[in-house]
């Protein structure tokens, strides 16, 4: 059996970060991973060019049963000190929409920057490996670890799971980690699949068909949360940041309330036209204000088309409510098949906010995707997955 100081399981953004820091503390380390290379789902985040932090991330843009609990790691390591890194390794980034930083150029780069360190940091690999059994000596004085893989034995005194979530399986995604947890009793919390596309079935997926491709502004409500940014129309339902926002806090059953003229009063808008342009058409209106693929449908299906002096107040009032409060209920979601997160994962009230360890199981770390500790979209994610990854590496 070779023995190792620390054990990384996942070679993901959480599992190099810690590594990376654990190997510059000088302990021996060996990231174990069942895919065939390092950071693949980095390589296909932000569409190719990796959004790898958020320059407003605050303890708000987490979804987490203790929300209190990621405020720590956080705090001890900000969006600045990644884009320090970054920089250091000479990557061109870019800032978009809300403080989104992506790589300007290329996603490859991030994951050569944490090879790159890991190789600095003398941190060992073990890919194409896949983790059979894992086990705990509980008659040692020294909390040791056992692993059994396909290409043989290792022990440690620290192991870290950095396994992430159930998103995306065709990437490797598992749920090795929260079963691992409940293999020394950590419990998960419910999870389900964030970030994700809507699908609407029989008359609504028909009708709203019609409307693939068209994107627009909205704002998306559901459980007390509300996303103001782009919703697409898809051949199987709706999707845009907008969506994915609100899938994260959405359960089966809820009805989404979608204002599709976020910001302008209706009702007081058409009073307007209707002053200034009395002879015309209700569709022709609002079609200087949204696609009008969008304005059909909606004359088609929830409002009545008719020449603006012909409508009363209440029908004004009635138009405004529509538009404003457009009720959707989704069939459900695309699933973890397309998720860009898993919500819940393992109960942070097991582990330890400051280093990361399991409270019962001296010796177990937890960090990134397979915590309950969910970022909303833009950059939140990685932060989290390097800030964890970071606190859990001061500690192994
Ligand atoms: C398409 C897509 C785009 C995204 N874009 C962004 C973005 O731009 N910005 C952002 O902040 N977030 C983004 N995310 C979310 C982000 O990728 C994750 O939150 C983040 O990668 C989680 O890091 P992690 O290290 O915890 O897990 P992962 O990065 O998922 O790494 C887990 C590792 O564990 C390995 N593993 C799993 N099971 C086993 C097992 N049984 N044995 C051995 N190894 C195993 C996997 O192969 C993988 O290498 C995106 C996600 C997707 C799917």
């Amino acid at each position: 059996m070779t023995h190792y100081d620390v054990i990384v399981i996942g070679a993901g953004a959480a599992g190099l970060m810690c590594a990376i820091e654990a190997g510059k503390r000088g302990r021996s380390v060996l990231v174990l991973d069942h895919a065939e290379k390092a950071g693949k789902k980095i390589l296909i985040s932000g569409g190719g060019r990796c959004n790898f932090t958020n320059i407003h991330t605050e303890p708000g843009n987490y979804i987490s049963e203790n929300p209190c609990f990621a405020i720590s790691a956080l705090s001890r390591y900000t969006p600045y000190d990644f884009l320090a890194w970054v920089e250091k390794h000479h990557i061109e980034w870019e800032e978009r929409n809300h403080g989104q930083l992506f790589c300007k150029d290329s996603a490859k780069q991030v994951v050569a920057m944490l090879l790159h360190e890991c190789e600095s940091a003398g941190v060992s690999f073990q890919l194409d490996c896949t983790v059979q059994t894992v086990s705990k000596n509980e008659t040692s004085e020294r909390k040791i670890f056992q692993l059994e893989t396909d290409q043989g034995g290792f022990i440690t005194d620290a192991l870290v799971i950095a396994t992430g979530s159930r998103s995306i399986p065709k990437m490797g995604a598992t749920g090795f980690g929260h079963q691992l947890a409940g293999q020394f009793a950590i419990k998960t919390t419910g999870l389900r699949a964030g970030l994700v596309p809507f699908r609407l079935t029989g008359r609504e997926q028909e009708k709203i068909k019609t409307l693939a491709g068209i994107s627009l502004q909205v704002s998306a409500q559901c459980n007390g949360h509300c996303f103001t940014e782009q919703m697409l129309f898809t051949h199987r339902g709706i999707s845009g940041p907008a969506m994915l926002q609100i899938s994260s806090y959405w359960k089966e059953g809820d009805t989404i309330l979608i204002d599709l003229l976020p910001g302008i009063d209706m009702t007081e808008w058409l009073a307007r036209m209707r002053e200034q342009r009395p002879k015309a058409a209700l569709r022709t209106v609002l079609s200087e204000l949204m696609p009008k693929r969008l304005v059909h449908y909606l004359c088609e299906s929830l409002i009545e088309d008719e020449m603006l002096r012909r409508l009363s107040e209440s029908q004004f009032k009635a138009i405004a409510d529509a538009l404003h409060q457009w009720r959707l209920k989704p069939a459900g979601t695309e699933g973890y098949r397309t998720a860009e997160v898993t919500v819940g994962g393992v109960d942070t009230d097991a582990l330890s906010s400051k280093t990361m360890e399991s409270k019962k199981v001296p010796g177990l770390y937890f960090i990134g995707e397979v915590v309950d500790v969910t970022g909303h979209l833009g950059g939140f994610n990685f932060q989290w997955a390097w800030a964890s990854g970071y606190c859990a590496g001061q500690f192994v």
